[in-house]
Formats: structure tokens, C-alpha cells, sequence
């Protein structure tokens, strides 16, 4: 497999302006590996309890994804409860249970130590550090995410980890509290000033930038006018973004500017539906589709005079 990602396997109850769902397939590694597999094989590194149910570990392999990464633990799967009532872009958690997660020490099977692309999906940056620590000299790119629970829980690790990082991918609400800043530029020079080549904050409905020493790129949302559910919506955006560039095998400005679109494109699919209903079942021809519309949304003719009052200069 090209791709390999560690993070969180879960059962979510989410609530949302278009209704609830309990005990619904989720989990930071399991949105990113669907996303992903759109564009490259991807391999899983995670673990469930015993009531992980068979359709769902089907789901992932029917998408060519390779579970055999994922741990079966006695207990119960990682539980997340969030509502969106209040704010379509950013979640609030109303209960987390770590349960089976709590302990989760991955040792990474050797077929999968040489993958060259990496995404250190939302889990404990301590359990993020240890895979990275197990792979060859062979990785290419890494990348990573986190959330507001191992910024307040795990800071020193994660301030670590931050500085092997080649892509910081983040939520807005969450770079501002990690660089305890407001302002969207001063936010994306404070990750970058924690050590990662790239950051990409990702901005719920208001799109996503990019920014590196050389480069600022920001697009818009694809404007999606019922969102269901924005459960999963990042770690989406991160998979096709992953997704694009492992599929490529590009390291340079464009590739990451067309990934930011790859990945904004599969997260509009994402909110579309509750949990995985929408993004598990997208057909190419869609996807392109979404990738082609994306530049007349966002491009205009620059050449142009443009019509400027006369100066005295
Ligand atoms: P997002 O893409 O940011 O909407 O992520 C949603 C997913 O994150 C849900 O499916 C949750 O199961 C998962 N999640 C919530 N809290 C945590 C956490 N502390 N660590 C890892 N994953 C989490």
C-alpha cells in the first residue's frame, strides 16, 4: 500500500440541525482511509473492541482498504459524542470514552514499516510519535492532525511530534488554541513556527488555506447547501489531500495546490450525509465533476487593466 494511517476507530453519536445518530461508524482513521482510497491504497493501523461489528470492517475492505492493521482489544470501541447544534463547523464534544483506545500501543506490521506516505490521524500524539518511530527511511511525507482533547491533554508530546512534521493539518478552532492566536495569518506562522514544513488549516465551511515559507494558497468550501453531518468532514478533506499526493507521488506547489482542491472535494461528499453514507459511496465521474466546478468557482480572468482612477504618481 502507498498510504499509511494511524488514529481513531469509533462508534459516534452525533446530533445536527438534520436529525441524530447513535452508534454510527466514525473515527478519525476511518474517514480519512475512505477518503483516500478514491485515489491510493491505503493501509489502516487502529484498534476496536469486540462489538466492532463485521459489516463495518467489510465497508473499509470493500473500499481495497487493508485492515489488517487493526487491532481487536477486549472491550469496548472508542465512543464519541458530539453536537453540531450550535456550530456546523466545529463540534461540541459532549462525552468521549477512550475505552479500548485508552491502551492502544500499535506495533506496525513490517509490510507496512516501508510505506512511503504517512497520516498521523487525530489519536494520542504519544501513539502518533511511536509509528513514526517504526518506519523505514523509505517514508517520503508525513503528515498529521490533532484536536482540542490532546492539545490540552498532550502538549508536550504533541509539540514534538509537531516538529517532524512535513504537513500540520488542523482545524481552525483548534490551531488557534494550540498557538493561542486569532488572527488567521498570525495562527498559520505560529504552527509553522513549531516546526512543520506546511500547514493547512481547515475551516469548516469557509474552505482551507495553505501556507508555507513560500507559498499561501486559500480556497473557498465547495458551497454545499444542506450539510446532513459535518462529522468526519477534516479527516476527509485529509484523505483526499493524502490521497492526491501519495497518488501522484508529487512533492511541489501545484500537486499541493490541486491536493487542498482533491481534499476540499471529497469533504463536501462528506457532509452531504450522516457518517459515512454519502462519502463511502461516491462514483468517479462525481468526484471529477466536483474537481472541474471547483475551477469556475474559484478562477477570473487576470488579464485585465484594471480600471484604476487616474493617480497623480
Ligand atoms: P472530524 O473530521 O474532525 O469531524 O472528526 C470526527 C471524528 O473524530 C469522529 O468520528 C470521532 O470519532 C473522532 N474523534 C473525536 N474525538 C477524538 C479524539 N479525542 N481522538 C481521536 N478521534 C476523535
Amino acid at each position: 500500500m502507498n498510504l499509511l494511517v494511524v488514529g481513531s476507530m469509533a462508534y459516534d453519536d452525533v446530533e445536527t440541525p438534520a436529525g441524530t445518530r447513535t452508534h454510527q461508524l466514525g473515527g478519525s482513521v476511518t474517514y480519512f482511509s475512505v477518503a483516500a482510497s478514491y485515489f491510493t491504497g491505503v493501509a489502516i493501523i487502529g484498534i476496536v473492541g469486540q462489538d466492532f461489528q463485521s459489516e463495518h470492517r467489510e465497508l473499509l475492505t470493500s473500499k481495497g482498504i487493508d485492515t489488517s492493521g487493526i487491532e481487536i482489544a477486549d472491550g469496548q470501541t472508542f465512543h464519541w459524542s458530539g453536537s453540531y447544534l450550535n456550530d456546523l463547523n466545529d463540534a461540541e464534544t459532549v462525552e468521549t470514552d477512550l475505552n479500548v483506545f485508552a491502551n492502544f500501543n500499535p506495533t506496525v506490521p513490517q509490510k507496512h514499516q516501508s510505506t512511503p506516505y504517512l497520516f498521523l490521524a487525530n489519536c494520542d500524539p504519544e501513539t502518533q510519535q511511536s509509528v513514526l518511530n517504526q518506519m523505514t527511511d523509505n517514508l517520503q511525507l508525513v503528515a498529521g492532525d490533532t484536536m482540542n482533547h490532546w492539545i490540552v491533554e498532550k502538549r508536550q508530546p504533541l509539540d514534538h511530534l509537531m516538529t517532524q512534521l512535513d504537513f500540520s493539518v488542523i482545524n481552525e478552532a483548534e490551531a488557534r488554541m494550540y498557538t493561542e492566536k486569532s488572527n488567521l495569518v498570525d495562527v498559520a506562522e505560529g504552527i509553522l513556527d513549531e516546526g512543520p514544513d506546511n500547514v493547512i488549516i481547515k475551516r469548516g465551511e469557509y474552505g482551507a488555506v495553505l501556507y508555507n515559507e513560500n507559498q499561501r494558497f486559500i480556497v473557498p468550501a465547495y458551497p454545499v447547501q444542506n450539510i446532513i453531518d459535518p462529522t468526519g468532514a477534516g479527516d476527509s478533506f485529509a484523505g483526499g489531500f493524502m490521497g492526491y499526493i501519495a497518488a501522484t507521488g508529487r512533492h511541489d506547489p501545484e500537486t499541493y495546490r490541486q491536493a487542498v482542491i482533491a481534499g476540499s472535494v471529497i469533504a463536501s461528499f462528506t457532509v452531504e450525509g450522516f457518517g459515512l453514507d454519502r462519502l463511502a459511496n461516491l462514483t468517479n465521474d462525481e468526484i471529477t465533476d466536483r474537481f472541474f466546478e471547483f475551477e469556475d468557482l474559484t478562477t477570473f480572468d487576470t488579464a485585465i487593466r484594471l480600471p484604476l482612477r487616474n493617480s497623480t504618481t
